[in-house]
């Protein structure tokens, strides 16, 4: 965010008298935090919730938006409507200076200092695209809600120039999508994708079925290694039956403007690359000079973090040991969510001199959407699959989202999505200029109309 000035605002005298716990971070573990230690913290002291967008982003839904079966703004929970009590504060963390106690934010007001008493860091991680060689170039990440539209509009363009193309090689390269990571996010957007390319393919009659095909690369044995083994194969054989190619044990090695390269030498051509694999600290974690493990700051068993007095961490920015299982928490919501309940209850007894506890949590169980209206899921130890899992997987988000009237919204959209076509809009975000090639987003025009025009 561009500050408009860059003048650095000192708290007023009054701010300085709030005994405040600034949060870091908007996310699933910073809005259930914020939202617990409303009930819980005594006066006088407040909740300020700090983030970079206005909304709380659901990530696991946004294979569902790149499938077109969702709203980008379904998939998302505005977080002012989330909290009662909590200031919230639209801004970019930049630093933060201990020693004063205060939290250095660019607003849309200029950068504004925050006074804190307890600080804690929610702030999650970022894509990276460096696992990879040529994946940097020429593959596209999946994190944020304009990730996943970017790759639903790339996917539709792709759809429209194979109609437009002759050269067979080239429409083949043009329908090969290539999704790199076997995980939660690479099933569900590879089995998304696929259930949307056979919806979208009656408005475009020039594109033969054959001619579209989403290959999945997973380096393990197995698809979701997270799930007990026969939900994986059973994930895998759900994907075979919408035509999805599954590789396993294939390890992308280069991805480059023709395709991939395995590990093995095999050559997969391909326009579109999508990347579900590998994460990197938010760049604030270099500066804090906190202690890290693997880019993720260390805590102590109640997630404190050592060292700094009155700081915390928690969701996926953080290493927080789970002593149910005495192994480290895996970066998921459910967990980010579990360790904010845990930290609010610690929260509030830190304030009042009681002593905390170490977060221990039993998982209630996991989900993944194995394209639209499967899933697969084993909650509280029973494996579901198919419609049910996929309707389990849909409540659980649905229950999270705020306000009943935003709720309803939603079911109501969710419902029709399930009856209706396949929506093949290619929104371009576009606005009025006099130049008109502008405003249509146009692409540049060829030197001349003989030569191939470049795949982008
Ligand atoms: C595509 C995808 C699919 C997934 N699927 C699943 C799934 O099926 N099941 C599951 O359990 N988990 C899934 N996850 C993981 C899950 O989304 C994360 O574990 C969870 O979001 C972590 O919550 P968090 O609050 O720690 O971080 P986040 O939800 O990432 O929130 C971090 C917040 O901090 C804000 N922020 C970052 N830097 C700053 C800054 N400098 N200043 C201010 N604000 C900042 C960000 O804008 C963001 O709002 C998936 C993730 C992805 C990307």
């Amino acid at each position: 965010m561009k500050p408009e000035s860059a003048s650095f605002l000192a708290p007023s005298a009054g701010a300085r008298a709030e005994r405040n716990v600034v949060v870091i971070g908007g996310g699933f573990a910073g809005t259930t935090l914020a939202r617990s230690l409303e009930r819980r913290l005594p006066a006088p002291w407040r909740v300020v919730l700090v983030s970079r967008e206005s909304y709380t982003t659901f990530n696991p839904m946004l294979a569902e938006v790149v499938g077109a079966s969702v709203f980008p703004e379904q998939v998302i929970a505005p977080i002012r409507q989330m909290l009662k009590r909590t200031r919230f504060v639209m801004g970019d963390v930049t630093g933060v200076d201990f020693e004063r106690r205060e939290v250095r934010a660019n607003t849309l007001a200029g950068l504004q200092a925050l006074p804190f008493e307890h600080l804690v860091f929610a702030f999650g991680t970022r894509a990276t695209l460096a696992l990879v060689p040529g994946m940097a170039e020429h593959a596209l990440p999946l994190k944020l809600v304009g990730d996943a539209m970017f790759i639903r509009n790339r996917v539709l363009q792709r759809v429209a120039r194979i109609e437009l193309e002759t050269d067979p090689a080239l429409r083949r390269r043009l329908g090969r999508f290539v999704v790199v990571g076997g995980g939660f996010s690479g099933v569900e957007v590879a089995g998304e994708l696929a259930d949307f390319l056979r919806g979208a393919l009656r408005y475009y009659p020039r594109v033969r079925r054959d001619e579209l095909q989403v290959t999945i690369l997973q380096d393990g044995d197995r698809l979701l290694p997270e799930l007990p083994e026969p939900l994986g194969r059973s994930a895998a054989r759900s994907m075979c039956r919408r035509g999805v190619d599954v590789r396993l044990g294939a390890r992308a090695a280069r991805v480059s403007a023709d395709g991939v390269t395995l590990a093995d030498g095999d050559e997969i051509p391909a326009a579109t690359v999508i990347c579900t694999i590998g994460t990197r600290p938010h760049a604030l974690v270099e500066q804090l000079g906190v202690p890290l493990t693997r880019g993720r700051i260390d805590t102590a068993p109640d997630m404190a973090v050592p060292g700094l007095a009155g700081v915390w961490a928690i969701g996926d920015c953080a290493l927080v040991k789970n002593a149910a299982t005495d192994g480290f928490s895996p970066p998921t919501a459910q967990f980010a969510v579990a360790q904010a309940k845990q930290l609010a209850t610690n929260l509030a007894a830190a304030v009042t001199g009681r002593p905390t506890r170490a977060f221990a949590y039993v998982s209630k169980g996991m989900m993944a959407t194995v394209g639209h209206l499967n899933g697969v899921a084993q909650i509280f130890g029973l494996r579901v699959s198919g419609l049910p899992a996929w309707l389990v997987w849909r409540a659980y988000y649905l229950m999270r989202m705020p306000t009943f009237g935003r709720k309803l919204h939603i079911w109501v959209e969710w419902t029709w999505g399930m009856f209706f076509r396949t929506d093949v809009t290619h929104l371009r975000f576009t606005r009025s200029t006099d130049n008109e090639d502008e405003a249509a987003g146009a692409a540049p025009v060829p030197a001349a109309a003989t030569h191939p025009a470049p795949l982008h």
